[in-house]
């Protein structure tokens, strides 16, 4: 590895920099800075953004400045003006040690008087976008016609914008002389088009393979009918419990669409997109930037200007036109050596298209099953109690309020304490799931799968697993099975709960549910009644032998005083008092 120093960074330069907490260089950095500052020659580069490419060029056109004359020497175009602010402010403070240098953004969508004052101040470095830099040319407040260094950055994007007229109307402003530095994250041809139009010799560096997703994300796809979006949607949010992502949308009216609904089920996610204000925009990327926005629904034009490195998850509410935009989109997770994980939800019109994205970025992207309930309900749990451990306790300002508290919980013991926390947070989630169908589509291959499994299958039905749960009411309370078996399904509200052997004892029964639903049982019984005093409901401790049920409608109340369970009584006698 090749120091800053090495590189043959100026000293002031390399101060900066150590100050930015930039330690070794980046891989863009090594290759294109040593270069940079040995020749004078073309370059493109193919890199994603947040690769460290702002450094990559700025280092270098820094410490080349000629500070002799007034001309403006170095143009940076690129497509946003968001981008432009970054590369501007991150110029700035990597010049903070050398003597001041002016660099003035200009973009549209803000006013073009403060930047005409700016420019006639003098400018050394211009970064612009190309519609306001052609305006302020033909104004003359910009003249470029002496740059030595020009800089096309996102350069597939500023095409994808539609900047290709006014890139040629601008590169044919500029002087032969100069050098072109191209930095790009795919090459379309019509990058390829401007490398061989207007830049003769370049040296060619690639930062990971050319036109594929980073290596650091994983790229996932879920199958769901076009109805089941927004729930398949909900699914995955709610199963990265510290997910930080943006959603992709089509259109403007989707992109709203979806963050209100969004908003109103209670999640911490807003809207970016072109009908709104610059200044709305301004507040809803700022929010997000400094994470106090979780999800961003945005569409791709809106998102072009949003640089953030730490994204958890990209999500394709939507795919797509072409395999260029998946690139991008998914480049926006998985940076900085973190991982990031790439999630579009297709419908089965969609599957070709996947396939095409599939080979285009030449990375696998698996069909995924939409998480369970249970597995949704399972990964909150664990965060919840993650975050309770994890909790800053304040120990001295709560003191003072623990008596009260203690004196209040004292009748609780810390298994009871700990499931009422837990259901403070979680009912809504279990509530949400308890019922909750499949939504994910059987692919032709899946189908052709079971259909060979029932074949394989012996004809006889083998009985479900099942799990033997602990009611606390007998036939002392006058329960016959009819009566639990119609208490368990307007409870769980849910009929496909299978239910086998009952054992009904003076004043506990035994009932053996498929063990798929087991759970779902005892947490719908959770705080519930049965004429007036608290139903204990729970996973007996006693477990049907080869846990398979060999007869699963019998059922029998045994009378007989040798027949009572000596065990599981407990709960029921203290909840009872
Ligand atoms: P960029 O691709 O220029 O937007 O850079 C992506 C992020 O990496 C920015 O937050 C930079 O400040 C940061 N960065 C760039 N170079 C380095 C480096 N050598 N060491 C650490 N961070 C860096």
């Amino acid at each position: 590895m090749i120091t800053f120093e090495k590189m043959g960074l100026r000293p002031e330069l390399i101060k900066a920099i150590e100050e930015l907490g930039f330690e070794k260089a980046m891989p863009v950095q090594e290759e294109t800075i040593p270069e940079l500052l040995a020749y004078n020659r073309n370059l493109i580069a193919l890199a994603q953004t947040g690769t460290g490419k702002t450094a990559a060029f700025g280092l270098p056109v820094l410490q080349q400045l000629n500070t002799d004359n007034k001309h403006t020497e170095a143009l940076i175009l690129s497509p946003t003006r968001e981008l432009c602010i970054q590369i501007a402010n991150d110029l700035q403070n990597y010049a903070k040690y050398l003597p001041a240098i002016s660099i003035v953004p200009v973009y549209g969508g803000a006013s073009i008087e403060n930047q005409k004052k700016e420019l006639q101040k003098g400018a050394k470095i211009i970064v612009a976008t190309p519609g306001r830099l052609l305006d302020l040319i033909r104004r003359k407040y910009i003249d470029i016609r002496h740059i030595t260094t020009l800089v096309l950055d996102e350069a597939d994007e500023m095409l994808d914008m539609g900047f290709k007229d006014d890139l040629d109307d601008i590169l044919s402003n500029t002087p032969e002389s100069k050098r072109t530095l191209l930095f790009s994250a795919t090459m379309p041809k019509e990058v390829e088009a401007i490398a061989n139009n207007y830049m003769a010799d370049p040296k060619e560096i690639t930062i990971g393979s050319k036109n594929s997703g980073t290596e650091n994300v994983s790229h996932f796809y879920y199958l769901v009918n076009a109805p089941n979006r927004y729930l398949a949607l909900k699914r995955i949010v709610d199963f990265y419990p510290r997910i930080y992502a943006i959603i992709f949308c089509k259109t403007k009216a989707e992109t709203q669409e979806v963050a209100t609904s969004l908003i109103k089920d209670g999640y911490n996610a807003d809207a970016l997109h072109g009908d709104l204000s610059q200044a709305q925009r301004d507040h809803v990327m700022h929010r997000f930037r400094c994470k106090n926005l979780q999800l961003l629904v945005a569409t791709d034009v809106a998102a072009r200007g949003l640089d953030v490195n730490n994204l958890s998850h990209v999500i394709n509410y939507n795919l797509p036109a072409e395999s260029e935009q998946y690139n991008h989109r998914s480049g926006r997770t998985g940076r900085a050596d973190k991982r990031g994980m790439a999630i579009s939800i297709v419908t089965p019109r969609e599957a070709l298209k996947i396939k095409k994205i599939q080979e285009s970025i030449k990375q696998e992207i698996t069909l995924g099953k939409i998480p369970t309930g249970r597995e949704i309900c399972e990964k909150q749990l664990f965060h919840m109690v993650d975050e309770m451990e994890h909790v800053n306790v304040n120990y001295t300002e709560i003191e003072s309020f623990l008596p009260v508290i203690h004196k209040k919980l004292a009748w609780m013991d810390k298994e009871e304490l700990i499931r009422r926390f837990v259901s403070v947070e979680f009912n809504r989630f279990l509530d949400y799931y308890r019922n909750i169908k499949d939504i994910d589509v059987v692919t032709k291959e899946e189908s052709r799968k079971k259909n060979r499994e029932e074949k394989e299958r012996p004809t006889r039905k083998a009985s479900p697993s099942m799990t033997r749960l602990y009611f606390g009411l007998g036939y002392s309370d006058r329960v016959v099975p009819q009566r639990l078996i119609a208490l368990i399904n307007e409870t769980t509200k849910n009929r496909d709960v299978r239910i086998g052997k009952i054992d009904i004892f003076e004043d506990e029964t035994h009932i053996d549910v498929d063990s798929d639903h087991a759970m779902e049982v005892v947490n719908a019984f959770q705080g519930a009644t049965y004429k007036g005093f608290d139903l204990v409901v729970k996973i007996s401790k006693h477990q049907p032998k080869d846990n398979f049920s060999k007869n699963p409608s019998s059922t029998k109340t045994h009378k007989n005083a040798k027949d009572k369970p000596f065990y599981d009584r407990f709960d029921r006698k203290k909840r009872r008092n």
